[in-house]
């Protein structure tokens, strides 16, 4: 190393006790990265680390000037682990802080700088910013320093503060911008830094080559930004809120980056970390590039990234239609319930968009999906179900539902809301994120809320079971048609959950599911962490493995399960005679052959339609069906299916929409168990592909 030169180690780490946890690129370090070297040139040595046991071998072998960690929730206690042992390794070494665990506002309430903060950012984890920022940096005296909102700029700043002494201690005594330390008891917090607007002056650190060997070596999927920032609140996110204007990188830049990770990223996936994908103009542009590079290089096999869920509506259109053999047209809603919108200050695109957005998708050939949360404030069970029967009524095709979990720097994580909301919580492993460090497992919960003042715990476990069926229906409109066809005749899926429910001697095979389904979630849930950790302790002494502790890997593995073509006719039948049962039950029927005979016709259509997850499959499967089932669609199934009669039985093409996206995921898959590889298809694979759609065959 040339003299005098400051070596910089960046990491954010992942869990690799059993298997590394998280699979995408770490995009944040290596901007960071990127920006200090561009500043600073060669007067600094740069190194990024994913893995705690390559990061501890560096520290021993060449202790660095400066170790900056990305902390994040999902690396909470492994970072403080790791920068206590840093500490140990490397006793000068100045440590760094930074990322979404780190309050944002830590700099709006020093001095008198509240009174200047407009009305909008007083949060009430504002409020709680400062406190929480001395208590993290008083319990946790190994830390120099913490770094407030997006890294770049107040980190440079560390650095040029440190090359003036070289002397950690002095450099806590510093404000320094966008920057907080302790120093004798005193919460030392620099001026606030204004944010890059023009993103592009970060250099890339794809192109720079910081992430050459991870791709490699791990086979990490390429993460990339082309926006920061997200105009909202939403008060269960840190994303939102932190600043009004969006930070952006221009089109070419973005271009760029994208070519690069085709010829040089192992994974063909590629994710663009944007909240709100379609919120500028020029994102039109980038995605009919995508498309275009898609349709001749197969780069990227496939997407992962999150449309704006409030528009502009034109964009999100024109885009959608250019993705839509790798895309849904996803709109993000977490409730409907206009109580729960209101408590959690979040304003979704009014229903008319929404029809009016649906209506465009399938005339497009698109599937619509959504996301939930269950037990948001305010949120009873009742009304969540109700939440899922309009998402039916306005004709989606995937929904996606997650358990509320606490984020810290979030502001429902504050006292205040706890109080509010009357929340009572429990903790589950976060996947398999379990790391020995020295002699103590290290491992990530979640917070998840269990009961609060309109939901209580067995509401809590029902949700759960509910969540279930609402994947097996509508993960990917897997049940759709028969689902349809019932609501013409006034039977909703909530009456079919209903009558599997009660009466489990009938429906034998999905209740035998359900409830080991559910005798299986119930173990994975902890009353304190210190109950979790002698748990996981146990199974991996007992077990040698954290196998059994993951919600997701169980949602996953029991819907893999259930969709496999060894059990979905089961599914199905047992559906279908609950959907028989329900109308016979009715007196004032009076088509009963009809209904029935729809019902089995489209319950061999679901067999079909339905891909099981990671088998071979055929790309197309000709069927014979005496119903115009393509029209049947085009009217939303606003009508009965008998009033779209053939004269003839007629042939329709059942079609994946992207065949390559299952074949490169059934070879990723190999080797992995059954579990492993629910988990693994239901994380990867997009909605609108999970099922086949219908189209006239020949055309
Ligand atoms: S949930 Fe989405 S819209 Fe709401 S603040 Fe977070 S990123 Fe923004």
């Amino acid at each position: 190393m040339k003299k005098n030169r400051v070596l910089i180690y960046l990491a954010e780490l992942a869990h690799d006790g059993f298997g590394l946890s998280l699979n995408t690129v770490p995009l944040g370090i290596g901007c960071v990265g990127a920006y200090s070297r561009k500043i600073y040139g060669n007067e600094i040595e740069l190194h990024l680390f994913r893995q705690i046991e390559d990061l501890m071998s560096a520290l021993s072998d060449r202790p660095p000037h400066i170790v900056g960690f990305g902390y994040f929730t999902w690396n909470d206690n492994l970072t403080l682990a790791a920068s206590a042992r840093a500490r140990e390794l490397s006793p000068d070494s100045l440590i760094v802080l930074g990322g979404l665990n780190i309050s944002f506002e830590g700099w709006e309430n020093s001095d008198n700088h509240l009174n200047s903060v407009d009305s909008r950012k007083k949060k009430l984890c504002a409020q709680c910013a400062r406190d929480y920022d001395f208590t993290l940096l008083r319990n946790h005296p190994e830390v120099d320093v913490i770094v407030h909102g997006d890294g770049e700029v107040p980190f440079t700043n560390v650095v040029r503060t440190f090359m003036d002494s070289r002397d950690r201690l002095e450099v806590r005594g510093k404000q320094i911008g966008g920057c907080s330390a302790l120093l004798e008891g005193q919460l030392i917090t620099g001026k606030p830094v204004t944010p890059l607007l023009d993103l592009d002056v970060i250099p890339s650190p794809y192109l720079m080559g910081l992430f050459s060997e991870f791709l490699v070596r791990f086979q990490l999927v390429p993460q990339i930004e082309t926006v920061r920032g997200c105009p909202y609140d939403c008060t269960y996110c840190t994303i939102g809120g932190n600043t009004n204007r969006i930070r952006k990188h221009s089109l070419n830049r973005i271009k760029e980056e994208i070519l690069y990770l085709k010829d040089n990223s192992p994974s063909r996936i590629l994710r663009i970390a944007d909240a709100n994908w379609g919120i500028l103009k020029k994102d039109v542009a980038l995605a009919e590039f995508i498309r275009d590079l898609h349709d001749t290089s197969g780069y990227p096999s496939s997407l992962r990234v999150y449309y704006a869920e409030k528009g502009p509506f034109e964009n999100v259109r024109k885009m959608a239609d250019k993705l839509k053999t790798l895309l849904p047209l996803n709109m993000s809603f977490q409730t409907l319930t206009k109580k729960v919108l209101n408590n959690v200050k979040r304003k979704n695109m009014p229903i008319t968009k929404v029809r009016e957005m649906v209506k465009f998708a399938h005339n497009k050939g698109i599937s619509v999906s959504t996301e939930l949360i269950s037990g948001l404030p305010g949120e009873t069970y009742q009304s969540f179900r109700n939440v899922f029967l309009e998402l039916v009524k306005l004709n989606f095709d995937s929904v996606y539902v997650q358990s509320l979990y606490l984020i810290k720097g979030s502001e429902l994580y504050t006292d205040i809301a706890r109080k509010l909301y009357r929340y009572n919580t429990m903790y589950s492993l976060i996947g398999k994120d379990v790391t020995k460090v020295d002699s103590r497992y290290v491992f990530e919960a979640d917070e998840v809320v269990v009961e609060s003042n309109t939901m209580s715990r067995e509401d809590f476990w029902e949700l759960h079971k509910f969540t279930l069926f609402i994947y097996l229906c509508y993960g990917s409109a897997f049940l759709k048609e028969i689902v349809m066809h019932c609501m013409n005749y006034d039977i909703t899926p909530l009456d079919i959950y209903d009558e599997l429910s009660k009466a489990p001697e009938r429906y034998p095979f999905l209740n035998e599911m359900f409830g080991n389904y559910m005798t299986s979630i119930r173990t994975k849930y902890f009353s304190t962490r210190q109950e979790l950790e002698r748990a996981i302790i146990d199974s991996i002494e007992k077990d040698g493995n954290v196998d059994e502790f993951s919600i997701h890997r169980q949602l996953f593995y029991y819907l893999g399960r259930l969709l496999s073509s060894q059990y979905k006719d089961l599914v199905i039948s047992d559906f279908g005679n609950a959907a028989h049962s329900i109308y016979d039950k009715n007196e004032s029927q009076n088509d009963t052959r009809e209904f029935h005979c729809i019902v089995d016709v489209l319950s061999n259509l679901a067999s079909d339609i339905i891909i099981p997850p990671l088998e071979e499959i055929e790309e197309e499967l000709v069927r014979q069906f005496r119903y115009d089932l393509v029209a049947w669609a085009r009217d939303d199934y606003t009508k009965p299916l008998s009033e779209y009669p053939l004269e003839e039985p007629m042939d329709f093409s059942l079609c994946v929409r992207n065949i390559n996206e299952h074949r490169d995921l059934y070879a990723m898959a190999k080797g992995r168990n059954a579990p492993e590889k629910c988990e693994f298809y239901f994380a990867t694979v997009v909605s609108s592909n999970m099922r086949r759609f219908i189209k006239y065959a020949g055309r």
